[in-house]
């Protein structure tokens, strides 16, 4: 019995090593290593090749090595019996906070701006807004929307919400639905969004959306790059109903060097690094999720298939 760690980067060692420093009596291997393909109880994954799971037979579950799971949904020759899980951890919300109030707080204060000019040389004040001044509207409350929300509130914003059902008990305004989705938009003065990439969010942001949003507005996506129509955003900001965008995520990363956005002024671009799953403060929750599936329990943080979160 045994657990397969199956990543697309250079990453695959340093989450061995932290599930074996967890758990010294468990047996975790990387492809191309030395094992029975039939021992594998558990993959743990990030951005495996699709089909590449088919190749362990006695697999109970998958454990997804971040808290989005849209590429495992994307593997149509995954078993439908397998539960899928998702990381849940407090530094992956708490990163994703810091980096949010970071750049919220970058383009108030347009340092992006500033530094661009410094590489001219230039001596150009602008005006700048008060945190307070401003409404962030979030897309998503999940875990990770909500630490964003708490921590945005706490400096000073104004914060709205929108949410698919729920309705988490916050203090600020929850929108929810398609229904309210215009009412939340015309109050989001900085647009953040935190949804998951499924079949309902796709395209997401797009020329409506930015249409409906306050004039001159600012986009933060830390979601996934196809939530995006990236043709839209650079016309949404030609077009001056958005003034500027930071995208941590891209339809295909790293972001091909033609694309438009590397060149456009008002993108700013960041590599995937809003909030990466730290392998020691998650080993503990996949460790103990494996556990589970071998006594025949129920694992923690197991996703929808139907809701494709
Ligand atoms: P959760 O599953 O905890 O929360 C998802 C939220 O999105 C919920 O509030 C849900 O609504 C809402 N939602 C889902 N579908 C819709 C819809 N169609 N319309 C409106 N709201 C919807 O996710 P997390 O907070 O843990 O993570 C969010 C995403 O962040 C991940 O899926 C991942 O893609 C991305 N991420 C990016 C990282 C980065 O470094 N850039 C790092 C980690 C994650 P409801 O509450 O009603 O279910």
């Amino acid at each position: 019995m045994a657990i397969a760690v199956v990543r697309n980067d250079n990453m695959t060692d340093v989450w061995k090593d932290a599930l074996r420093a967890q758990a010294p009596d468990v047996p975790v291997y990387g492809p191309g290593e030395d094992f029975r393909e039939s021992d594998i109880k558990m993959a743990a994954v990030w951005k495996h090749p699709p089909g590449s799971l088919k190749t362990y037979p006695n697999l109970l579950g998958i454990q997804g090595l971040g808290a989005g799971v849209d590429f495992i949904f994307e593997d149509t020759e995954i078993r439908e019996d397998l539960p899928i899980m998702r990381v849940v951890d407090p530094y992956l919300a708490s990163d994703m906070a810091e980096f949010v109030l970071a750049v919220a707080t970058g383009m108030l204060k347009r340092l992006q701006y500033y530094k661009y000019n410094e590489s001219l040389s230039l001596w150009k004040p602008k005006t700048y807004q008060r945190f307070k001044e401003v409404t962030v509207g979030i897309m998503g409350l999940g875990k990770l929307g909500l630490a964003v929300a708490q921590s945005l509130e706490s400096a000073g914003f104004s914060v709205v919400g929108w949410t698919r059902n729920s309705l988490p008990k916050v203090r600020f305004e929850v929108f929810r639905g398609s229904a309210e989705r215009t009412r939340f938009l015309k109050r989001s003065e900085i647009l953040v969004c935190l949804l998951p990439l499924t079949p309902g969010t796709r395209g997401i942001l797009n020329r409506d959306v930015f249409k409906t949003l306050p004039k001159g507005a600012r986009l933060i996506n830390v979601a996934r790059g196809p939530l995006l129509e990236d043709g839209d955003l650079l016309y949404a900001l030609d077009q001056g109903m958005l003034s500027e965008a930071c995208l941590d995520v891209f339809h295909t990363e790293p972001l091909p060097q033609d694309h438009p956005f590397w060149k456009h002024p008002a993108v700013h671009i960041t590599p995937h690094i809003a909030s990466v799953s730290d392998p020691k403060s998650v080993a503990p929750q996949i460790i103990s999720n494996y556990r589970k599936l071998i006594k025949g329990a129920v694992p923690e943080n197991i996703v929808s298939r139907s809701a494709g979160y």
